[in-house]
């Protein structure tokens, strides 16, 4: 099965409301309109920016998509400072990264919540980004893959195969990210083939097949092309490199 590759621009906690401004309409105006069919672009702003980033997009109806970097597990409540899956449909985004190695880090989150976040995210119709990756401990011990597939299979507890074709997965060695150390392609390609591999042994081949795989760490316009070529690495999420509105349209146009 073709699957559409998607190129996600993890903006993390950068850029005032006007500089995301800027930055989206130098990305979506340096691509050419054909480029759309043939690969996905997202930015991932911060929550203060959506509503700016939203009103360009819709406004303008450029063919990039946007969406956010972290939700809720809760549809409403008594959540200060949350922010839920319905609020972010309800601003048009088409993603929320879920389970980044940053959240689980300083946040605390666990499986059980990332699993929580996956599900709120597409009952709301939000396509989750569910990142997976190991640190530099365990690809040592040679324990990466299945440390990888563990989170994988935690994070999808519970959803039924054509909900788990609505999420994309993105192996991110924590290693690898905001380090300049980009994991090869035979490395990344590893990790995202024995992912693609798990999905099948629990949800069949076709979901297997229809789930979009990305790679993140240190991607750059200068090692895009090589990790794209892979078979089972199908976009990338990119964190530094896409604050840089020509690196980042470059990046694009290579993937
Ligand atoms: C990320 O934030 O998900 C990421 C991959 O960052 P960077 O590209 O800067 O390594």
């Amino acid at each position: 099965m073709a699957r559409l590759p998607l190129i996600a621009g993890n903006w993390k906690m950068n850029l005032n409301h006007l500089e995301a401004i800027a930055l989206t309409q130098k990305i979506a105006f340096s691509l050419p309109e054909k480029y759309f069919a043939k690969v996905e672009v997202t930015v991932l702003p911060p929550f203060v920016d959506l509503r700016s980033v939203q009103t360009l997009c819709d406004g303008d109806k450029l063919l990039l998509k946007y969406g956010a970097q972290d939700l809720s597990p809760h549809d409403s409540g008594a959540y200060t400072g949350d922010v839920s899956g319905a609020m972010l449909a309800k601003l048009g985004c088409s993603y929320v990264v879920v389970g980044h190695s940053e959240r689980r880090e300083y946040h605390a989150e666990d499986d059980d919540l990332v699993n929580r976040k996956v599900r709120a995210a597409l009952k709301h119709g939000v396509t989750p980004i569910l990142c997976v990756g190991e640190k530099i401990e365990v690809r040592e011990q040679g324990e990466h893959v299945g440390h990888c597939n563990n989170q994988l299979i935690a994070a999808l507890k519970g959803l039924k195969a054509e909900q788990v074709s609505n999420v994309v997965v993105a192996y991110e060695p924590v290693w690898a990210i905001g380090t300049g150390k980009v994991a090869t392609s035979a490395d990344a390609q590893e990790v995202c083939a024995a992912l693609r591999a798990a999905l099948a042994e629990k949800y069949g081949a076709e979901v297997a097949d229809s789930v979009r795989i990305l790679y993140g760490g240190s991607v750059k316009s200068g090692n895009i092309s090589e990790l794209v070529k892979q078979r089972d690495i199908d976009g990338a999420l990119v964190g530094g490199a896409s604050l840089d509105g020509d690196e980042f349209s470059k990046l694009c146009a290579l993937a």
